[in-house]
């Protein structure tokens, strides 16, 4: 039996333990009833979470701050489990990743804090700009970080006073299912209102689509591929998309290449390459590449650089130009066996391999341990390239170097939401690095890395005459 049969029998098995266990999702801690955070229509989970969310208006910003206080401590526990379910379900990416992932979300997604108020004060009064909530947030979750973006969203929408409509992806519906009844009962415990996360016993697109036309949605966040932030965005709703990308990682002759290889090993090969954020390419300066290429090799790369078995990986990854959806997420192993090439018996935590700088691999979002790497005769060269390959997706590039101009220069013009100098991809959402958590990266509507006052509207209150004491 080889890998992948023995993985597709692991996960049958575990698969029909876990459905055995998530027919009633909410359950298994007790926390649901007729009428609580997972409904049987679409219209019946919206009208609740706003019924929820006018009882919620009213409670003070200190309930708010207990709620996520609540779900901080209520999950801390439960993200081993929660990591591995989401792994199994989906049959994408590694618990072990999966887990620093959902504690980034739970541990360092801003609360109330983020709400930051503003004044003007004058001789003719004060003006405050305060964060305010929309009502009910539609709320789309990828397959890739399903709990991950449950859980994030829900501490940034819920600090910023709204109600939330989850439409997690039907791939990961048990898993997030049943985080989400639980997180469902974490905030009622915390504030006696019932349904201020809630969701469809049966997601699908339709339920996504009436969602999306719902009266009773005031914003849509969308967090997934390029059809569904078009779709969200010909809504007429207002819309916060985050969108695909294709981060490319430029590395010049100034860096620390040993770092540099360090970093990049670390950041493609998280989760299996699932992260929109990770490095998705490497383009190299030629002077360096050879250091560069031998360093990621040391931190556990395997290269493959006979022509035919570059073909066939590429063959397996790329399909009619798009991922391979069957690969996406997959381990090294397993698509290493799918090209039909030999597993060495220490797996590599990446494949690399040179490419041209047109390759499919490179210009294609692939979401998979497969790293190609171009070079470039100099700097100038490689920063036109990566603004090819970010192709104006304005998501996330990464650059080594120690050249603070340059560093300034491709910053400056790569346009992106994040842009991460001399670290690993994951530094840009605070992992390792400063900076909060978010696993919504707001591209094409360009609100950036989201966090509470994202999900806030902007208000102005004015009064006149006084209350300036300058
Ligand atoms: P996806 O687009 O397949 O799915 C995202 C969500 O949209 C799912 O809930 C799915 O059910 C729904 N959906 C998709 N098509 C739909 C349709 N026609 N009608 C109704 N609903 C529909 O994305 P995925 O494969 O789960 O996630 C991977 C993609 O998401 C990648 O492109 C990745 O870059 C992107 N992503 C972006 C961010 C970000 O913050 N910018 C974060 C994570 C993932």
């Amino acid at each position: 039996m080889n890998t992948t049969e023995l993985e597709t029998l692991i996960r049958s098995i575990l698969t029909e333990q876990l459905q055995s266990h998530d027919d009633q999702p909410a359950l298994a801690c007790g926390c649901t009833s007729d009428g609580v955070a997972l409904f049987d229509t679409v219209d019946a989970a919206v009208k609740a979470a706003h019924a929820a969310f006018k009882r919620f208006q009213e409670a003070p910003l200190k309930t708010r701050s207990s709620i996520v206080a609540a779900i901080r401590a209520g999950l801390a526990d439960c993200l081993p489990e929660l990591s591995e379910a989401a792994a199994l379900e989906t049959g994408m990416g590694n618990a072990a990743d999966k887990i620093l992932k959902n504690r980034a979300a739970l541990e360092n997604t801003p609360g109330i804090e983020d709400l930051v108020t503003t004044a003007l004060t004058g001789d003719e009064g004060m003006v405050l700009f305060e964060y305010s909530p929309y009502g009910v947030i539609g709320s789309v979750a990828p397959s890739t970080n399903p709990t991950e973006t449950i859980i994030n969203n829900s501490i940034s929408m819920l600090a910023a006073g709204n109600a939330i409509y989850f439409s997690p992806h039907p791939g990961a519906k048990q898993v997030s299912l049943n985080l989400i009844a639980r997180m469902e009962a974490i905030v009622f415990k915390a504030c006696g209102i019932h349904n201020l996360i809630v969701t469809v016993r049966e997601p699908s697109f339709e339920a996504t689509q009436q969602m999306m036309a719902h009266p009773n949605i005031a914003l849509l966040a969308i967090t997934g591929g390029p059809g569904i932030v078009s779709m969200a965005l010909k809504s007429g709703k207002k819309t916060i998309g985050a969108g695909a990308g294709n981060p490319p990682c430029l590395v010049d002759e100034t860096a620390e290449i040993v770092k540099a290889a360090r970093d990049i090993i670390a950041g493609a090969s998280l989760d299996y390459n699932l992260p929109c954020i990770a490095e998705k390419s490497v383009i190299v300066v030629e002077c360096v590449a050879d250091q560069l290429i031998q360093q990621m090799r040391e931190y556990g790369a395997l290269q493959i650089t006979d022509p035919q078995q570059m073909a066939a990986l590429r063959e397996v990854c790329i399909q009619k130009g798009a991922a391979n959806k069957q690969l996406v997420g997959k381990s090294p192993a397993v698509i290493l066996e799918a090209a039909g090439l030999p597993v060495p018996a220490k797996v590599p935590k990446l494949i690399i391999l040179e490419t041209a700088a047109d390759d499919p691999l490179v210009v294609t979002e692939q979401l998979m341990p497969v790293l190609p790497i171009v070079r470039v005769d100099n700097f100038e060269q490689g920063l036109a390239l990566a603004l090819k390959v970010e192709d104006g997706l304005h998501h996330t590039a990464i650059m080594h170097s120690q050249n603070v101009s340059r560093l300034n220069k491709a910053a400056h013009l790569m346009q992106t939401s994040i842009f991460v100098k001399n670290g690993p991809s994951f530094a840009g959402i605070g992992v390792g690095a400063e900076g909060f958590t978010t696993f919504t990266i707001a591209t094409p509507t360009g609100e950036g890395t989201t966090s509470a006052r994202t999900f806030g509207r902007l208000r102005r209150c004015v009064l006149t005459n006084g209350f300036s004491i300058r």
